[in-house]
């Protein structure tokens, strides 16, 4: 069957390839456009620490509202932007508006920043950041910034010289995603990072895995160790929220705690005082 269709789906998987590089090109100049027009936004998702259930800070997530496609998620342009070279831009948008935005919330609050790894590279990254501290009046400790292991795997003097220049500035450094990687352990030798954000696939099989659930507390334990903090990502339930505390875990982030949401929304959430956790869920 596979050989009869065999002419009939080879040209349909041409024309799916044409339209899929059409479709990639249209979708590059739009994001040139929308980054030089400002039509990017940034959504923030809240992090609680789990000791005494209060929003620590928020992590910035761009958002591309496109004017026919409606919603872009960032998992489908950031690896354009990347490609072309346009994250530079668009990266050094996002750092100054969560800069900006963040300076006017409470000074216990911290911004964390995604970076990706072409940020890092050559030696524009540091006056860039400086200028984001400068204009916007940001102290430096609540700044975040996050890289996942694929920073480290570059293996590029210049990366860890932008992470280094950043960690004397007072700013901290996340490692996103941790567990992932290819060799997530060796990694943590290579550069001092403050927080170790544990990727949301352990944490969503702790419900159901005991094996999991050792891996976590094990990442706790190293975490604790080496001085670093951890936050849970992809918490969707109360269930993994409990389990989470009890084995002392720093921060918790996800979905049952509060969605990315506008800047609006962070300002209610964060004016609204001392509201328990089950409120902030709603
Ligand atoms: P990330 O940094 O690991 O961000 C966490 C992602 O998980 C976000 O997806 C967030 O909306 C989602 N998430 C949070 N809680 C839950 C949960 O409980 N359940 C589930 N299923 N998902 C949850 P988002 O916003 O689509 O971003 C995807 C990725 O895109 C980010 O992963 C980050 O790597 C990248 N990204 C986002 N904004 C930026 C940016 O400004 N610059 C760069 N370089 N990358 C960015
Ligand atoms: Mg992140
Ligand atoms: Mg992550
Ligand atoms: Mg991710």
């Amino acid at each position: 069957r596979a050989k009869e269709d065999g002419r009939n789906t080879y040209r349909f998987f041409e024309q799916d390839m044409g339209t899929a590089v059409n479709d990639r090109r249209e979708l590059i100049t739009d994001l040139r456009t929308a980054v030089a027009n400002g039509e990017l936004e940034l959504y923030f998702q809240p992090q609680y620490t789990l000791v005494d259930d209060r929003v620590s800070g928020f992590e910035a997530l761009v958002r591309w509202n496109h004017p026919t496609r409606g919603m872009v998620s960032p998992a489908d342009f950031i690896p354009l932007a990347e490609d072309t070279g346009l994250i530079i831009q668009l990266g050094e948008w996002v750092l100054k508006e969560a800069c900006r935005i963040a300076s006017n919330w409470p000074d216990h609050l911290r911004i964390a920043v995604n970076l990706s790894p072409r940020q890092l590279r050559g030696h524009a990254f540091g006056p860039v950041l400086i200028d984001a501290l400068t204009q916007t009046g940001l102290k430096a400790d609540r700044l975040e910034l996050e890289v996942t292991e694929s920073v480290l795997l570059t293996d590029s003097e210049d990366v860890l010289d932008s992470l280094r220049q950043a960690k004397s500035l007072g700013v901290k450094v996340s490692m996103d995603d941790f567990g992932t990687g290819y060799s997530s352990l060796s990694y943590l030798r290579r550069f001092p990072f403050d927080k170790i954000k544990i990727d949301q696939s352990f944490v969503r099989s702790m419900a159901y895995s005991d094996d999991s659930i050792s891996i976590v507390k094990a990442v706790i334990e190293l975490a604790n160790n080496l001085n670093m903090t951890t936050t849970a990502e992809g918490v969707e339930t109360k269930q993994l929220l409990d389990m989470l505390t009890e084995i002392g875990c720093t921060e918790a982030q996800g979905y049952y705690l509060g969605r990315p949401m506008p800047v609006a929304s962070t300002e209610e959430l964060i004016y609204a005082g001392e509201r328990s956790l089950t409120t902030a869920a709603q």
